[in-house]
This record gives structure tokens, sequence and C-alpha cells, in this order.
């Protein structure tokens, strides 16, 4: 697993993220049956004329641009659509107003074009978000993807919609990485969930996991080589935070620990100190039977 990030200054920000040979192979078990959503086929797609080479599809939040099958456009449109209503129902219990401009997302056909599109380097499949913002008000979203249907589908749609959903919402400005990430990635399917997890007793077994409190306060992401541990903790502690008291009052916590600080955060939404979080949430992670598997994926 490789993710990772940058801060290009301004107004605008991205988040960005490489996909890894293993976790590509995650892609090869059985089909995730919850993608056929009850809502997914009232979703409308209108398709439109072609622009510059692109063929063009939209539903009410999103705009997508592509060089695929109609079918697969819509599924990416409808899997789209269906992350942000539960991503937005699942953090902060609302349906939210409408997308005004509508969420780009643009489906690469190849690595090649991916790679010259964003400055990622590719070998099996990424995604990328770029928000805009003006006074601290989010007034553009843009999701660049390449990558096989399922990874498309499975993992790095609904992570980026999450990415997009999320944007604006935590704090004044961007949002803290661990929260962006641990959610994001419980946005996906299991099985992708579950290979961001895979490493992470081994790392826990060589004592190279973060304290929560140094992983909560982080400001950005860590160096390239921590970067598997930081994503495997930030979603094991955000999914176990979630647990809880629920989504909501996990959204709660990070807006009141990024406007007051964590440590008071933490007491006022969980009544404990960092030390009791740590020996909780290992706990979890490492002695618990089902801690592996995480209930509250919203893909
Ligand atoms: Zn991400």
């Amino acid at each position: 697993m490789c993710m990772a990030s940058q801060w290009r200054g301004g107004p605008l920000f991205v988040i960005l993220t490489l996909l890894s040979l293993s976790l590509a192979y995650a892609e090869t078990g059985s089909p995730d049956r919850r993608a056929a959503g009850s809502t997914e086929s009232s979703v409308e797609v209108r398709h439109l004329q072609e622009q510059d080479g692109w063929r063009v599809a939209e539903t009410v939040n999103f705009r997508l641009w592509h060089q695929h099958s109609h079918s697969l456009a819509e599924a990416v449109l409808r899997t789209a659509e269906r992350t942000r209503a539960t991503q937005l129902r699942k953090w902060f219990g609302e349906i939210g107003v409408r997308w005004e401009p509508k969420c780009r997302i643009y489906l690469y056909a190849s690595g090649e074009d991916y790679g010259a599109a964003t400055g990622a380097p590719v070998q099996w499949g990424g995604g990328h978000t770029d928000i805009r913002t003006a006074d601290g008000r989010v007034i553009g979203r843009s999701i660049h993807v390449y990558g096989s249907q399922t990874f498309v589908l499975k993992g790095v749609v609904p992570h980026e919609v999450t990415h997009a959903v999320l944007a604006g919402r935590l704090g004044n400005g961007r949002v803290p990485r661990w929260a962006d990430e641990g959610m994001a990635i419980l946005a996906e399917a299991p099985a992708h969930i579950a290979m961001h997890l895979r490493f992470l007793p081994r790392w826990h077994a060589d004592d190279a996991l973060y304290p929560t409190r140094t992983l909560v306060e982080m400001r950005d992401y860590p160096e390239p080589h921590a970067l598997g541990v930081f994503y495997a903790q930030s979603v094991s502690l955000v999914e176990f935070l979630t647990r809880q008291k629920g989504a909501e009052r996990f959204a709660a916590f990070v807006r009141d620990g990024e406007r007051n600080g964590y440590a008071a955060a933490l007491h006022k939404h969980y009544g404990w100190n960092f030390a009791e979080l740590d020996r909780r949430w290992r706990q979890h992670a490492f002695y618990e039977k089902n801690a592996a598997e995480p209930t509250s994926g919203g893909g």
C-alpha cells in the first residue's frame, strides 16, 4: 500500500492516492454484493455531447469525463452519488445541499494519461482529489481516477468521493489527514479495507505504531516510508472511535479537536485521556476477535 498527498498551497489542496500492487490483488476476490444498492437505479444519468475527445455524462451532483462505455460511466456516477449520500448521512446526519458546481470526475483510459494529468506515478490505479476553496468555503471539487473497473468502483471512487464530502466540514482548513484518510478508507469495500489493515499486527509487534496523540495531532502526512503505518493506524483508530459513540459523534470530536485541541475534545466526547485511548484502541485492534472486520464501511 502506498498512498501520498501533497499540499500545493493557496486555495487548492490535493488528496492523492496511489495504489500498490498488493492492493490491486484485493480485486480478485469475490464481488461485493453491497454495490447493488436499492437506490442506485433511481439515479438519473444523462449522456452529453463529447468534448475535446472525452465522453461526458452527468448526474445531479457529478459530471464525468471518460473514454469508456456508457454502462461503466453510469456505474461510476451511481457509485459516486450513492457514496456522497451515504457519507453525508453517516458523518453529518444530513443529505446536504446540491453541489454547485458539480463535482468533476475524470476517469482516465491509461496510467500514462492519469500520470500526465496529475503528476502522480501510477502502476495499477489511483485516485486524486482537488478541492478549491475561497474564504474557507469549498467552491470546487475535482476527482481524477484510473484503474480496473473493480478497483475504481469498489475502492477509489468511494474513497475519493468521501474526501470530496468531508472537505470544508471538519475544522476551518484542511481536514486533518488521519481523519480524512481513515474516513475515506472506511467507505471502500471490505476487501479493500482489509488490505489497508493487513500489516497492522506486524507493526504493532515491531513497536512501529504512533502514540495515538502523535497521530491525531500530525499536521500532514508522514515521510513516505511511514505512510503504510499512517494509513493503517488511521483507519483502525477512526473505526474504533466510530464504534464507541457513532459516526456523527466522531465527526464532532474532530471538529472540536481542530478548534480546541484534541486532549480537550477527547475528554469531552469520550471521557478519556490519551493514555486511556491508547490502551483501549490497542486492546480493540489487537486483542479483540472481530477488530479486523470493520462494520462501518459505507461503500
Ligand atoms: Zn485518500
